[in-house]
């Protein structure tokens, strides 16, 4: 699969009817595109994908979830968001390599992260190198896993917030006030919930709620421990509302999972967006999307157009100032 064809997958959803609008857009320029189905009032759910390049079959999963739920008569009472491919760069990368790029600076940048080879099928990172669920401003640079080099995957970025999409997915979920949020990633089959610090009665309605999850799709829920950064995270501790990790596919596909496996990945996960709508209307007076935290913040640098021109230059400044004998991986910055 190139780019271009998962882009086409997702764009071809307007010649369903579907209305397509920007959530954001990426470091290079990107848009990143998303959908709604169902009614603007009443409670809503926000499922995103492809935050991590190389699970973009994530992305595909949704658009099949939107195109079934479009004109359905069972979406009712609420709405549903998809954010399809929140890091399109970085499934660029993935799945073209970085001939696209028209930035030398930034090729030899991926490329040296890469340890100099052109196969990049195991990329996760977005054009940066910076892992988007790891930047997260929720216990950031704390996770057992993160590393505070640029690198092709785990890095958490130079501060919390710091990349585009991670502004734009946090500005979208502020203007969208999901009651509930879904994030989808590969692999392993099971579904992450609850946060380290989340109250204990938070706690118990976020079990309550995964174990239908789990219920439906048969993935095993499991306590979120020594993980932070991450958007599921970042909703938990930021807005104190039941968020969720789900990690579909089998553990021992290998990374990126084929699309061979999308037929079976949407039938155990099909009825999973009614089901969180569903809780959503049921748990809308314990959910509190107004609360204080929603007011404090912090999204990050100032946003301006992107696009490559001006990224070429920006990492040539980051370079400057961030020369290699300044980064270690014992330390953050
Ligand atoms: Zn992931």
């Amino acid at each position: 699969m190139t780019y271009q064809e998962l882009e086409n997958q997702i764009v071809g959803l307007q010649d369903e009817g579907l209305e397509l609008f920007n959530a954001g857009k990426s470091v290079l320029g990107k848009n990143i595109l998303a959908t709604h189905v169902g009614e603007y009032s009443g409670p809503q759910v926000l499922i995103q994908g492809g935050i991590h390049a190389r699970e973009y079959i994530t992305a595909l999963l949704l658009v099949e979830m939107a195109r079934n739920l479009h004109n359905n008569d069972n979406v009712k009472g609420g709405g549903i968001y998809f954010v399809f491919l929140t890091n399109p760069d970085g499934a660029q990368i993935c799945l073209d390599g970085i001939d696209f790029l028209n930035c030398d600076i930034t090729k030899n940048y991926l490329l040296s992260a890469n340890n100099g080879s052109t196969d990049f099928s195991q990329y996760k990172a977005n054009v940066n190198l910076v892992d988007l669920n790891t930047n997260f401003d929720a216990n950031w640079g704390e996770g057992g896993q993160n590393v505070f080099c640029p690198a092709t995957e785990d890095f958490v970025g130079f501060y919390p917030n710091s990349e585009r999409e991670v502004q734009s997915l946090i500005d979208f979920t502020l203007q969208t006030k999901p009651s509930i949020t879904i994030s989808y990633h590969t692999k392993g089959n099971v579904i992450y919930y609850g946060f380290e610090g989340e109250s204990e009665s938070n706690i118990v309605r976020d079990q309550s709620i995964g174990e239908s999850f789990s219920e439906l799709t048969g993935y095993p829920l499991i306590f979120t421990e020594n993980s932070t950064g991450g958007y599921k995270d970042w909703c938990i501790q930021k807005l104190t509302i039941p968020a969720y990790t789900f990690e579909v596919g089998d553990e021992s596909l290998p990374h990126p999972i084929g699309i061979e496996s999308l037929p079976e990945i949407y039938n155990r996960n099909k009825d999973v967006p009614l089901l969180a709508l569903q809780k959503a209307i049921e748990y809308s007076k314990e959910i509190d999307f107004t609360n204080p935290f929603v007011q404090n913040i912090n999204v990050g640098v100032k946003k301006n157009e992107p696009n490559e021109e001006s990224y070429c230059a920006r990492i040539l400044r980051k370079f400057d100032r961030r020369s290699s004998n300044r980064c270690s991986n014992n330390k953050k910055w």
